[in-house]
């Protein structure tokens, strides 16, 4: 049996795989037309200041409606994006439709809130790139101080030095950069000093195993302290349940991202019942 056996495991292995490859060829070829067929589109989940429980920014989260796929994870597909070079032309319609979107929230720049996107490392490479973000700006009329982009750890394991050089110019525009899933890359806390950081966002996993009592708080609260003394804004991300937000309260971290509050949504539902959802979870 124990042949035969293997050679069922081998014969689901290798459909598995050519689903994989197939899916993988049909990313590859589908998202060069994904934003002519307007198969893109964007969602928002909040960041809340849980002290005044004021939305202090919007984080831009992209999604892609496949014809035959259904909808795909940017998991999925942005590596995909980023070995082809079709991660410029999306994060450029990306950057250009949530500056639009922003613009028309009410309730959006009267109270300073902020966008929120994601940057690929493939960007930070392209040439072009201060040009193309400050034109697409400009060509918007969205305040660049209102902008602030995300980026993980990994980038900067790159070339530092141009690293360093890209984000001081857009800084000196007035935009503002985050750390994402801060904690899980391979911190050098020298960075956070050279680099124009404005945020760091506590990556979801410590804020799990708080809940769960793998960590008493002794890491977060570190971060957070390290954090404040190097006059950074504190965000925790994936925030689900009332005792992490208490957890986090405790820790003095007040800034907070999760399906707790708001999960990503369109930009249309960006108003009264989902904002009212997310504030009575804070005032309980
Ligand atoms: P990220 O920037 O760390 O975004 C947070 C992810 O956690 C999002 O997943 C969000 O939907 C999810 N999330 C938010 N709250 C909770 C929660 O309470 N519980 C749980 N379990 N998850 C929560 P999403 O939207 O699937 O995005 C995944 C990643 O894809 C993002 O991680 C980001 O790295 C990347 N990404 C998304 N949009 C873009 C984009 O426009 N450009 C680029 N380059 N990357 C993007
Ligand atoms: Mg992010
Ligand atoms: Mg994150
Ligand atoms: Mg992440």
């Amino acid at each position: 049996h124990a042949k035969e056996d293997d050679r069922r495991h081998v014969a689901v292995f290798e459909s598995f795989m050519s689903q994989r490859v197939d899916q993988h060829v049909s990313i590859e070829s589908g998202l060069r037309q994904a934003i002519a067929q307007n198969q893109l589109n964007v969602l928002y989940q909040p960041q809340i200041d849980v002290a005044s429980g004021r939305i202090t920014a919007m984080e831009a989260l992209i999604r892609w409606r496949h014809p035959t796929l259904g909808t795909i994870s940017p998991l999925d597909f942005i590596p995909v994006a980023e070995q082809t070079g079709s991660i410029i032309p999306i994060s450029q319609w990306l950057l250009r439709t949530a500056c639009q979107d922003m613009l028309r929230w009410p309730g959006g720049s009267e109270s300073g809130t902020r966008l929120a996107v994601n940057l690929s490392p493939v960007q930070l490479e392209h040439a072009d790139f201060v040009k193309d973000t400050l034109r697409i700006l400009h060509e918007v009329g969205f305040p660049p101080h209102r902008l602030e982009f995300e980026i993980t750890e990994h980038l900067l394991m790159r070339d530092l030095e141009s690293v360093v050089t890209i984000l001081r110019k857009l800084s000196a525009h007035g935009i503002t950069f985050a750390v994402d899933d801060f904690g899980t890359g391979y911190s050098s806390l020298s960075y956070l000093q050279r680099l124009p950081i404005h945020t760091l966002k506590i990556d979801q996993s410590f804020v799990r195993s708080l809940q769960e009592g793998r960590e008493e708080g002794h890491l977060v609260g570190a971060i957070v302290s390290m954090g404040r003394s190097l006059g950074l804004k504190i965000v925790a991300e994936g925030v689900e349940t009332q005792a992490q937000l208490d957890m986090l309260r405790r820790l003095k971290c007040n800034e907070m991202q999760g399906y707790l509050f708001s999960r990503p949504q369109a930009a249309l539902d960006l108003s009264g019942e989902a904002v009212e959802r997310w504030r009575s979870a804070v005032h309980g």
